[in-house]
């Protein structure tokens, strides 16, 4: 049935093949800063000690096993969650006027949201508007469920800066009901984030234009090392009564990375009725438990239960997000050398944007043949855009680092 020439060879995920160059070197100075995976100062995977902790109570529960979840999830956990991305008090969480439903990590939760909308948008109408440039899974994540890309600019040319007048043109080109997918904080790759006043501005224009927007919420505490204000825009846009869907990641902020624990939100808009609002909110659920059960049948079950542990538990919560600023503060120390070692080499290009930008990414301006030099020459693996993962980064490999870049680049 199948031969060569009906199934062409697919592209593969220019993450995994730095991944899978990087582990074929033999060379013991080799650095990964491919996918965007924390390591500690030596560069070992980190299990977060809260995660441990929670692991260890999950252990010991006799009611613990290993059945089916409800479709929709565990509850104590996808509550929790709702509730770290919008703080406890919030008036939507008070009302109940948002629903969640978990998934298989941030990529699911992306893939699924994606889906239901599908579902509901005339195939001409299906029209992702996504940032240029963006984590490169989300246009394949939409392509896949039914949607065409379209680009809006992210940085204004020639600088690290956001685009906001960029941003807001897309907004007012683009017809009513365009999806507007937006980082929530972290911009992967550039590590700029619209400051609170920008958002206030894109949100009025989404608003305005009757656009969806749909948050990636990927890095919650890693940019700021502050989960509420990492939460601003999220929460502003609820405030501002638009309606709008967040797919939520636990892969980072826990280390919980191959668990796969993840949540979507769906908040509706504060124009229906209190009664309008439910019924709505019920539809949805329905439909996206009737996806779910189709693509997945129901959500992991082991990431969750420690998810929810650590989230509900107020010692393990405190714990946790000590755990997290240890990790924003590494990299921001790391941030801080990159940035004086190249100005003292007197390495081309301005390098203050690095300290001014947050997360766990910068961009080298740098070409494709002195991505190739970094990593035949240096043993140093980064994505093919310029985009190095600074979490694999630490003070015994950022020498190397540095001197094999500014010799790159001079
Ligand atoms: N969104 C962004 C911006 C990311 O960088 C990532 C992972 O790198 C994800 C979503 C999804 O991650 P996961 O599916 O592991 O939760």
């Amino acid at each position: 049935r199948f031969t060569s020439q009906l199934v062409p060879l697919a592209a593969e995920d220019p993450l995994y093949e730095v991944l899978a160059a990087c582990q074929s070197d033999t060379s013991k100075v080799k650095i990964d800063l491919g996918i965007g995976a924390y390591k500690d100062d030596n560069g070992k995977p980190w299990v977060l000690p809260a995660v441990s902790k929670a692991e260890a109570i999950l252990r010991q529960r006799l009611d613990y096993n290993h059945e089916y979840l409800p479709i929709s999830g565990l509850k104590s956990f996808t509550e929790a969650a709702s509730e770290l991305l919008l703080g406890k008090d919030h008036p939507s969480i008070q009302q109940k006027r948002l629903l969640s439903i978990q998934s298989v990590s941030g990529t699911g939760a992306l893939y699924l949201g994606a889906l239901f909308l599908a579902t509901l948008t005339p195939l001409a109408k299906r029209v992702a508007n996504i940032s240029f440039p963006s984590w490169s899974n989300h246009s394949a994540i939409f392509r896949t469920a039914g949607w065409s890309i379209s680009e809006y600019p992210y940085l204004r040319p020639c600088s690290q800066e956001f685009d906001l007048q960029g941003t807001l043109a897309a907004i007012e080109a683009s017809p009513p009901d365009a999806v507007f997918v937006l980082h929530a904080c972290a911009h992967n790759p550039t590590g700029v984030d619209p400051t609170p006043d920008q958002w206030k501005e894109i949100a009025q224009a989404l608003k305005r234009k009757n656009q969806l927007p749909f948050f990636d919420c990927a890095y919650q505490g890693f940019a700021t090392g502050d989960f509420d204000r990492d939460a601003f825009a999220i929460r502003h846009f609820a405030e501002q009564g638009l309606e709008f869907f967040v797919a939520q990641s636990s892969a980072k902020n826990f280390g919980l990375y191959g668990q796969r624990v993840g949540c979507l939100h769906y908040i509706p808009s504060s124009l229906l009725s209190k009664k309008e609002s439910w019924v709505t909110l019920a539809r949805v659920k329905s439909q996206l438990s009737s996806l779910q059960r189709s693509i997945i049948s129901n959500p992991p079950r082991y990431g969750s239960h420690i998810v929810s542990l650590v989230l509900n538990d107020p010692e393990l919560m405190k714990e946790w997000k000590n755990n997290v600023l240890t990790m924003s503060e590494r990299i921001g120390k790391v941030r801080k050398t990159l940035q004086s070692e190249f100005e003292n080499r007197g390495t081309p290009g301005t390098w203050s944007y690095i300290t001014k930008q947050v997360g766990m990414f910068i961009m080298l301006d740098v070409r494709a043949d002195q991505v190739l030099k970094l990593r035949e020459e240096y043993h140093i693996y980064i994505s093919p855009n310029g985009r190095v993962s600074l979490g694999g980064l630490n003070t015994h490999n950022i020498d190397h680092f540095v001197r094999a870049a500014d010799r790159v680049l001079k």
